[in-house]
């Protein structure tokens, strides 16, 4: 796709940067036809990535709101504990997965969101949860929408990933819209970093979704006063290639098809992987000798053992990797096992046993499979 570089031009931005680009990436976001957007509820300011979404609004609520005391989720992106911090508010955390299912763990969740204080802001991944590819249904989203709201708890939300986890753009932001929907306040993260790849371009917008026009006005005008003394304004050239990518329609079209066939790859390395590690057993030599000991030692001296099975799969359940969404896979191997992967395989994960799917090709899946399952039964 060729971009014609509208940004020869090297002047400054304004404070919140390239209009264009707050109004499409608004529009993205909430969908065309959000009553907040029609209803001029919503202040958007262009900031460094997704990184810097989250620290300009921070800092914003850390000086203007009442309660400063943010709950992230456990575990959650390492950074956001520092963010949030070093913006002034207070991280707490609420349970959010857990390592028995390796799934959600929606009643520690509801738990310790019923127990904030009320007003506290409440991060929420949009979708894909980065590290463990874990997110809520849409019939917990709105569990956890109604009992937020009925404590009046502000919602952050963070959405690095839409588009990448389900191949839809309005899939993904689903959460988020039925947030809005409601009529109520949030706050809104969004990266570009994934989505269109322009990960050193540093593009993103923060969004504040008030309750008022007026309300708009005024929150748009202390954004300034955050953004002007940390960086003045942001940068010219990725803004103005999402803004050129999401006002053409034909550019749209075909990034939304390229998006797509990058969800739907990573969906693919799922099942492979899921695939690999069910046929995963001793090579087919020793698999031999192992039957040949299983039918004619074992089983006629252990007739009274009736638990006695060998499986050629990978023990344990491995459901998790077809049905945790998005880049990441929460894989549940331990930090031994992952060692000792680095050291026998060289496969280099982090030591909470993520995985990016986004890294595996099918040539690379069964390489693997075979230390997954080395780990596993050594
Ligand atoms: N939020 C989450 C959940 C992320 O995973 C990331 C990137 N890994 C970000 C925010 C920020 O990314 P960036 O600043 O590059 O847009």
């Amino acid at each position: 796709m060729l971009i014609q570089n509208e940004s020869r031009v090297k002047e400054y931005l304004p404070i919140t940067g390239l209009a264009d680009f707050n109004k499409l990436s608004a529009k993205l976001i909430f969908g065309a036809d959000s009553p907040a957007i029609q209803e001029n509820r919503v202040a958007t300011v262009q900031c460094l990535s997704g990184t810097g979404s989250l620290r300009v609004g921070g800092e914003f609520l850390a000086r203007h709101y009442h309660e400063r005391t943010i709950y992230i989720p456990q575990p959650t992106w390492g950074n956001h504990p520092k963010v949030f911090t070093l913006a002034g508010l207070t991280a707490r955390s609420y349970r959010y997965y857990d390592p028995a299912t390796r799934g959600l763990d929606f009643q520690g969740l509801l738990e310790d969101i019923s127990s904030a204080p009320s007003g506290a802001i409440v991060l929420l991944h949009a979708c894909a949860h980065n590290p463990t590819g874990v997110d809520p249904t849409l019939e917990q989203w709105e569990q956890i929408r109604q009992l937020m709201r009925s404590k009046a708890l502000l919602p952050f939300f963070d959405s690095a990933y839409q588009g990448f986890a389900s191949g839809s753009l309005d899939k993904d932001a689903q959460s988020v819209r039925m947030f809005v929907a409601d009529g109520g306040e949030l706050l809104m993260a969004q990266s570009y970093a994934k989505n269109m790849g322009l990960y050193g371009e540093r593009v993103g917008a923060l969004s504040i979704v008030c309750g008022s026009a007026d309300i708009a006005v005024k929150v748009e005008s202390q954004l300034k006063l955050v953004i002007r003394p940390m960086y003045s304004n942001p940068p010219l050239h990725g803004a103005s290639i999402v803004a050129t990518i999401l006002k053409d329609s034909a550019m749209f079209d075909e990034w939304t098809l390229e998006l797509k066939a990058m969800a739907d790859r990573i969906i693919s390395m799922r099942e492979q992987l899921f695939n690999a590690l069910k046929i995963r057993g001793p090579s087919v030599s020793k698999l031999w000798m192992f039957n040949l000991l299983v039918h004619f030692l074992l089983i006629p001296l252990c007739q009274s053992v009736d638990h006695l099975s060998y499986h050629a799969e990978t023990p344990g359940d491995w459901s998790h990797i077809i049905k945790q969404i998005g880049m990441f896979t929460f894989t549940g191997l331990n930090s031994d096992q992952v060692a000792f992967m680095r050291q026998e395989y060289h496969i280099y994960m982090t030591s909470d046993g993520r995985i990016s799917m986004a890294g595996l090709s099918s040539r690379t899946v069964p390489h693997l499979a075979d230390a997954i399952h080395a780990a596993v039964t050594k």
